[in-house]
């Protein structure tokens, strides 16, 4: 077993690895071009009787598991959205490690508690949102959205089903057609029925229709049902779309329904002020959440909530047995009632240290580098006649397709992207994923890696030019 001086002496060595992990990770394929079962055939059947020397647990980690690993950290992962971190926000996790504390509780771990509730104001401030809101760190935007909608459940059943189960509620949600799969999950793990999900066709922007969602609350009230919740989304996976929440916000109003809004990936754009217009009209949702852990350099996971109504947040979720009660429980936060867990990491370590060294302009003309990237990215493309742009460009993300010649049906176009993308995915040099709008598969190339520049876009563009010229 490692003694604290093997400790201290290993420490070192892997900072090193770290280090020049971050310098020389191009030299890594951003996918990962492993096999099935090829890294699990190589680890040894039996868990080993006695202690192993670190030195031989850290080659078979170079040597077995590094070929297994997709580099999300390369500046060349345009695929699904970034995990991204950053310097700073390594360094914290390695305290959060070290420290191991519980952060259930205030008396837990005070710092942690009061350290969260600073940093979630910070982040209203920095990005505008309500300030009379309350925020706390979620591990995922799925766990996030999860509590939304029980939090939805409870206030409008009158906390009733959390002590008597369901009576015969038939709630529904509403939601995009181009909702996160998160929605859907989040809608069956609250109890409410996947049936009762209610995808709201979307406009040829891929955003919601303010008047479609009208209809269908108005035919769902006329068939007895009681809508409960409308999840809006800022951001779509497939294309970035953003739903208008202001005209989504006053359906809601009207009709008495709780509002989510899904911010996950795209809610990190709220830090630029030109980007500000996503947020119109926030203050008719109820509940708001993004992910630090996609594009703002915080390492997964952190997930920033916000509610409007604290109170109601709580009574969803607070459980007081006899061994967690203290004697401050009335001053403070235990963010064990926030949500589902009852244990925390310390996560807002690394949204602070996160902060501090950008500071606000630093985040802000990163993500501007950013959208210029994918500005260059989509001019290159539409420039050509042999590639289209197959959705509005709101942000980092460019959804678009090859076109090798014209007069090629639906069913040969897309045959033909989903080679293009298994070859450029095969290089190692560039890893992006796709989707399909409107039956269309889409390649995705979204550019948002904490360390991309624009050689990577040339490069990837050079690559791809090449690539469609070979296969063509
Ligand atoms: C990524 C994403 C999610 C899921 O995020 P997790 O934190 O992994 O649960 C949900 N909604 C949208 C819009 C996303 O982009």
């Amino acid at each position: 077993m490692m003694n604290h001086d093997d400790f201290r002496k290993n420490a070192h060595q892997l900072v090193d690895w770290m280090a020049d992990y971050f310098q020389e990770i191009e030299q890594y394929p951003a996918k990962s071009q492993a096999m099935p079962r090829e890294i699990y055939n190589q680890l040894s059947d039996m868990p080993p009787l006695k202690g192993e020397p670190f030195e031989l647990v850290f080659k078979d980690f170079l040597e077995k598991i590094i070929p297994g690993i997709t580099h999300w950290q390369h500046p060349a992962f345009f695929a699904y959205f970034p995990a991204n971190n950053s310097y700073p926000s390594v360094l914290a996790e390695m305290l959060t490690a070290t420290l191991g504390a519980q952060c259930m509780s205030w008396e837990t771990s005070p710092a942690a508690a009061e350290l969260e509730e600073k940093v979630m104001e910070w982040l209203k401030q920095m990005m505008g949102l309500p300030s009379d809101w309350a925020g706390v760190i979620q591990d995922t935007a799925s766990t996030a959205t999860l509590c939304a909608l029980l939090t939805a459940r409870e206030k409008y059943s009158d906390y009733q089903i959390n002590r008597q189960g369901f009576a015969a509620q038939r709630f529904r949600v509403y939601t995009s057609d181009q909702t996160h799969s998160s929605i859907e999950k989040a809608v069956k793990i609250a109890g409410l029925g996947s049936e009762n999900l209610v995808k709201i066709l979307s406009d040829e922007n891929f955003a919601m229709r303010p008047e479609a969602l009208d209809r269908a609350i108005q035919t769902d009230i006329a068939s007895g049902y009681q809508p409960l919740c409308v999840v809006a989304t800022l951001g779509t996976t497939s294309s970035t779309a953003l739903d208008p929440l202001r005209p989504i916000g006053e359906i809601c109003q009207k009709y008495g329904i709780f509002l989510h809004v899904d911010a996950a990936y795209a809610g990190t754009a709220a830090l630029l002020p030109e980007k500000q217009t996503m947020l119109d009209g926030l203050e008719l949702a109820d509940t708001y959440l993004f992910n630090p852990h996609k594009w703002m350099f915080v390492n997964f996971d952190c997930t920033a909530y916000f509610v409007k109504d604290k109170e109601a947040l709580l009574r969803t979720f607070e459980i007081l047995p006899e061994y967690l009660k203290t004697s401050q429980d009335h001053q403070v936060n235990n963010y064990r009632d926030w949500g589902v867990p009852l244990g925390r990491r310390f996560r807002a370590l690394k949204l602070w240290f996160v902060i501090r060294d950008f500071g606000l302009e630093g985040l802000q003309s990163k993500l501007r580098e950013h959208l210029r990237l994918a500005q260059i990215f989509k001019n290159a493309l539409v420039e050509r006649a042999d590639f289209e742009i197959l959705a509005p460009v709101s942000l980092n993300l460019v959804c678009f397709r090859w076109i090798p010649q014209a007069g090629l049906s639906l069913e040969q176009l897309n045959e033909d992207n989903v080679q293009l993308l298994k070859a450029l995915n095969q290089t190692g040099k560039v890893y992006l994923t796709h989707t399909k709008l409107d039956g269309i598969y889409t390649l995705r190339a979204v550019f948002g890696q904490t360390y991309v520049s624009e050689q990577h876009v040339r490069q990837f563009l050079e690559l791809l030019l090449e690539m469609t010229e070979r296969m063509g």
